[in-house]
């Protein structure tokens, strides 16, 4: 469904954004900035990650509208899909974009294994490497929403997290809906990433290990270069190996689109992950686990 489709189709509401309490009519916006503003009074600084989805651009407009200094921040993945960084470049170049220092394709290479749902070595590469600080002086502000995911339902809107000690995180459109985001960006005329209006409901990297079959193989149709860079770090993987019950690059593409979670639950059975999901910012209370496997683990995993 595309954005517009999501707008048109919706019950009405007088406005998404102003809801009635036992204490009044509360409006959701005041609210963000005002806590916004609490946090910078309190001397914190805010530091924003930014993905340019829906979500990280209210929340950027929200600390803009409050009116107090922070910095946000863009982390590449070399997965990411270029109407987004195209979209960031253009509508939002104050944001400071880090590059990786590796790509995911060579990443893959230097691995020996594609990342999975519960080996997300990728994400420690590209996004937990990225924090803003530690320390209490330093917020890290997110667009993390409860609504995104039952995962998520459980969030609040200030965490310590375990994994990284000493980060500190701020999300303060943590309760807010759907229709709440896109009523603000409609309100606010914000413009936003167009793969959206292609009916994308959530933009990241290309090929996610974390998102389904589904979405893989119909992300793949729509980025037809990230699949054969995918199938080109596969290749270059299965070099000189002989163990593999893996042949060719395509029967990796195979096991990586539709297998891997049978191998995941077997390596999380056996107590050879941890089992966290989701991305970075869902790690709090994990242990920081490495996800850097020797060969014979690797064997074991995929039940070689
Ligand atoms: S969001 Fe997915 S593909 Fe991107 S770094 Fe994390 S696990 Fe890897």
């Amino acid at each position: 469904m595309t954005v517009q489709e999501y707008l048109q189709n919706r019950p009405y509401q007088p406005s998404a954004l102003k809801y009635d309490t036992l204490t009044g009519e509360e409006d959701v916006v005041a609210k963000a900035i005002k806590e916004i503003r609490a946090m910078a009074a309190a001397g914190q600084r805010l530091c924003l990650r930014f993905s340019g989805g829906k979500d990280s651009i209210v929340v950027k407009r929200l600390c803009e509208m409050a009116g107090v200094p922070y910095t946000a921040r863009f982390s590449r993945t070399s997965v990411d899909p270029p109407e987004l960084l195209r979209y960031i470049r253009t509508e939002h170049k104050d944001v400071i974009v880090e590059d990786p220092r590796i790509t995911m394709f060579q990443l893959i290479i230097k691995k020996g294994f594609p990342p999975t749902r519960l080996c997300r070595y990728c994400c420690q590469e590209f996004k937990e490497r990225n924090v803003c600080g530690r320390g209490d002086g330093i917020l890290t502000v997110t667009g993390v929403r409860k609504a995104e995911s039952p995962r998520r339902k459980s969030r609040s809107k200030y965490e310590t997290c375990q994994a990284d000690k000493g980060v500190n995180f701020f999300h303060p459109i943590v309760d807010w809906s759907d229709d709440q985001v896109w009523e603000f960006i409609i309100d606010e005329k914000l413009p936003y990433c167009q793969l959206y209006d292609e009916g994308m409901s959530r933009i990241g990297c290309v090929g996610c290990p974390l998102a389904s079959s589904d979405k893989i193989e119909a992300e793949f149709r729509r980025f037809p270069n990230f699949e054969k860079a995918y199938l080109w770090a596969f290749e270059k993987m299965l070099e000189g190996r002989h163990f593999d019950r893996w042949k060719t690059k395509y029967d990796v593409m195979d096991w990586y689109i539709y297998g891997s979670g049978e191998a995941c639950d077997k390596a999380a059975v056996c107590g050879q992950f941890d089992l966290f999901d989701e991305d970075y910012f869902d790690r709090l209370g994990g242990d920081g686990t490495t996800y850097a496997l020797e060969a014979e683990q690797v064997k074991t995993v995929l039940g070689m």
